[in-house]
């Protein structure tokens, strides 16, 4: 009897196992053979693709090996995550092409400079990017780019090779290495032997931040225009390297969907991508459906998702000369997991992953010459575009803040847009640009229809429906002065490479040193100046030295009873001055005109300790967003506090805390410590909805204003996109700011553009006070609103301060630190950390 059981047992435990158990031939076409010199993944990382998740080093270990393996595949490393794991780029195709690589990219490129009118394409490769999991808890793009390598190395026979003589794959393993390598960890120490579907465990139920972003919490996804993070940076170059014919980013969604592949929804295709990269996207679609009827795989398209913001890697191709594809695989964010569609596994997500890898490469040489030649319109008629346009070029620049300016400029490097030095003053949409702090990018090149997605502003749509913002008018974004002209007489040389506008100090002094407030650096230089255990002041009113206007918001460094010696605060400045790009003015004499250097006028200033609040209930990207900002761009150490210590923490150690968008709800407990900490003291700044739980509980008043929606006549059917026609989901608003009030310190024009994704309106109080911010009448810049939204905005305010004890709450409706792009409004968060206490 117990034999039989045990015999039993064996049995049991042998057919759940050999369930588990796939093998290559579960993924891998079966009709062709494999060189037996390549090692396969499991022979690599040790188990089969889909039963565990490939961590980012077994990853790159695999990738390694192939390439050691493969004369089909060259590798590098292109850069650095900010954890230091390398951004891998395998180029893989024949041999013979390997060999002419540098003539064909050189002859490839020719199809993207309008300049070239004869270009034969009859035997030109046609260029394929593959890039997987840009999303890192989406990984089984990544998992399947494994056997997807493995395929292109190994397979045999006169298909495959005629595939790689007619294709240039440029194959980017891991969009984004922390992210990946995060969520791996998550699901693989959670992972059981017996896999468990059922939803509610744990390996499916990921911890804030989760794996989704990158270091800083950024969503890779929306970076691609803007290039502000160092995995973008590195991917762009090989862009611009090769301008690939098609583009593919390999993602997930919900767990009860299917798989989708763009064309998205037709309408909300951005106006500035050609209506033949739809149509081409379309017939490509039909490769991906064909191959996903073979498998049995459901599918939709046109549906759900858009090619509107160029800023996503399936979009951002769309805008060069390529065609972006987006795939959206059902999610087992996991090992397997119940779904409406059955028992989703991980092994089977993989497949179809794979599945639309080699479904793309094969549109890629059934329709190579139609893209090739796609790519060669794209730019032949941009080129017509340009005689037509009455602009003949943008100038742009801001002569009091030559930090913006340069990082603006490096934008435009990184995407390849031409500019050049101006060799004479210009004026331009009523500003006056002047030769050392202005640039000129002619419209007359290239990347003229990025420009205009770049420069651009819109407020008028054919749908009211957005993925993601609907607006993104770069100059806006960085607070810079932008004109548009139809004379490129002013142009000097053009600008090759860019050096970082170092600052200096001038006149030693044994009395002051004075800088103004308006360079996007000031922040660093201050903290770094008060870190030093140095004091300084701010002015709180304007002043005269010499010739020379100091504004409100000027620093004051007294030389006399610091720590440091007249030499040592002397070299102290220098240094900060090569870093920060600020100018420091000594002064010998404490008479000005205006307010005196000993004046009670300036105000003392402490140096802050902030703490950022992070974890449950915390937007991740909006507290992200201030984390990078403070610690990378500023060097402003922080502390990341995780709302549920908050109760615990002794909040007496800070000086000003942070928070970011949330509903509220993990800080109630914590109530009365926020409040005894504002109370002695403290400045405690909330953003977007925070607003409503700090009404909610009494730290400030807000009134808050409805927009009056009535919804008459919207049928069953149209109600959802009723309702999302009132989402402001991204977009562009003008605000008039008050110089004379710290939040405006460091900032020379009384209008500001401000980008808001919130339906938060508040009424400004009945007071004949200025309001330090406040809408216009006509607020919109750029982008989309309903016109009951547009109504309701009109002269409301995006920010307000209350005293609470000796403290302060200040409060935006807006993100002032939007995806690292928004530079032209990162001064006010910098206002409130060091000026919250005067406001
Ligand atoms: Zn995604």
């Amino acid at each position: 009897m117990k034999k039989i059981v045990l015999f039993l047992c064996f049995i049991i435990t042998s057919i759940i196992y050999a369930q588990e158990k796939i093998d290559l031939s579960y993924y891998l076409p079966q009709n062709v053979s494999y060189n037996a010199d390549i090692p396969t993944p499991e022979s690599v990382i040790g188990f089969q693709v889909g039963e565990w998740h490939v961590s980012h080093d077994k990853l790159v270990y695999y990738m390694k090996a192939l390439a050691k393996a493969s004369d089909r595949i060259s590798i590098e490393e292109r850069g650095k995550t900010y954890e230091g794991r390398p951004l891998l780029l395998l180029t893989i195709t024949s041999v013979k092409n390997h060999i002419n690589l540098e003539a064909i990219r050189t002859e490839h490129l020719k199809l993207s400079d309008a300049a070239n009118t004869a270009v034969n394409v009859s035997n030109m490769p046609v260029v394929v990017y593959q890039g997987f999991s840009i999303h890192g808890n989406e990984p089984s793009g990544a998992n399947a780019g494994l056997l997807a390598a493995y395929y292109l190395a190994a397979a045999e026979g006169k298909e495959i090779d005629e595939m790689l003589d007619k294709t240039i794959i440029l194959f980017d393993p891991s969009f984004n290495p922390d992210g990946l390598n995060r969520f791996a960890s998550w699901v693989n120490i959670h992972k059981n032997q017996n896999i468990t579907s059922d939803n509610n465990d744990r390996e499916y139920n990921e911890v804030w931040p989760g794996g989704r972003t990158n270091h800083y919490w950024f969503d890779m996804n929306r970076d691609w225009l803007v290039t502000q993070l160092p995995e973008s940076q590195a991917r762009i170059k090989t862009f611009h390297k090769w301008k690939p014919n098609i583009l593919t980013d390999h993602h997930e969604m919900g767990t009860n969907s299917s798989f989708f592949f763009q064309p998205g929804i037709p309408s909300r295709t951005h106006p500035l991508t050609p209506k033949l990269n739809q149509k081409l996207t379309a017939k490509i679609g039909e490769y991906h459906a064909k191959a996903f009827d073979k498998i049995g795989s459901l599918y939709f398209t046109e549906e759900r998702y858009d090619d509107f913001y160029y800023g996503k890697g399936s979009t951002f191709p769309d805008i060069n000369g390529g065609i972006g594809i987006l795939f959206e695989q059902a999610s087992s964010r996991g090992h397997a997991q119940d779904s409406e569609n059955g028992l989703l596994t991980f092994p089977f997500t993989i497949r179809n992953q794979f599945t639309a890898v080699l479904s793309t490469l094969e549109a890629g040489i059934n329709m190579r010459e139609e893209l090739l030649k796609y790519q060669y319109g794209f730019y032949q008629n941009a080129k017509q575009e340009v005689y037509k346009d009455k602009n003949k070029a943008i100038v742009f620049g801001d002569k009091n803040d030559k930090g913006k300016t340069y990082q603006f400029a490096k934008m435009l490097e990184r995407q390849h847009i031409k500019f050049h030095k101006l060799s004479s003053s210009v004026t331009a949409g009523g500003t006056k640009f002047t030769t050392n702090d202005s640039y000129i990018i002619p419209a007359d090149q290239p990347n003229y229809r990025m420009i205009k997605a770049m420069f651009e502003t819109r407020t008028s749509f054919q749908d009211s429906l957005f993925y993601d913002v609907s607006a993104w008018t770069l100059p806006m974004a960085f607070d810079l002065n932008y004109g548009y002209t139809n004379s490129l007489s002013s142009a000097g040389e053009v600008v090759n490479s860019l050096d970082f506008p170092e600052g200096k100090v001038s006149g030693n002094s044994d009395y002051a040193y004075v800088f103004e407030w308006d360079e996007y650096y000031t922040p660093k230089a201050l903290y770094t100046i008060l870190k030093n255990n140095l004091r300084a002041k701010v002015a709180t009113k304007p002043f005269i030295i010499g010739n020379k206007e100091y504004d409100y918001g000027t620093i004051l460094i007294p030389v006399a009873n610091q720590v440091k010696t007249s030499e040592e605060i002397n070299s102290l400045l220098k240094e900060i001055a090569i870093e920060t790009g600020v100018n420091f003015d000594g002064a010998t004499t404490g008479i000005t005109k205006g307010i005196d250097l000993g004046s009670t006028y300036f105000k003392s200033l402490e140096q802050p300790k902030i703490a950022v609040l992070v974890g449950d209930g915390i937007t991740t990207s909006d507290a992200g967003e201030i984390w990078h900002l403070l610690d990378t761009r500023y060097q402003i150490p922080i502390t990341k506090l995780d709302t549920k210590n908050l109760g615990r923490a002794d909040l007496s150690k800070y000086t000003t805390i942070i928070i970011a968008n949330t509903s509220g709800s993990s800080l109630n407990e914590a109530t009365d410590d926020l409040k005894t900490f504002v109370k002695n003291g403290g400045v405690l700044i909330g953003y977007r909805n925070a607003l409503r739980w700090l009404e909610s509980k009494n730290f400030i008043k807000l009134d808050f204003k409805k927009s009056k929606i009535t919804g008459k006549d919207v049928s069953f059917a149209d109600r959802a996109d009723f309702r999302g026609a009132q989402v402001i989901g991204g977009a562009i608003f003008e605000a008039e700011i008050d110089l004379t009030h710290p939040i405006g310190y460091g900032y020379n024009k009384n209008k500001i553009a401000l980008f808001r994704n919130t339906t938060l309106f508040i009424n400004p109080d009945s007071t004949n006070y200025k309001k330090p911010l406040q809408y216009t009448k006509k607020a919109l810049l750029s982008g989309y609103i309903s016109k009951e939204n547009l109504t309701a905005i009109k002269g409301t305010i995006p920010f307000k301060t209350a005293s609470m004890g000796r403290g302060e709450v200040i409060v935006f409706t807006d993100n002032t630190n939007f995806r690292a792009f928004w530079y032209g409004t990162n001064k006010l968060l910098m206002n409130a950390i060091f000026f919250g206490k005067m406001m």
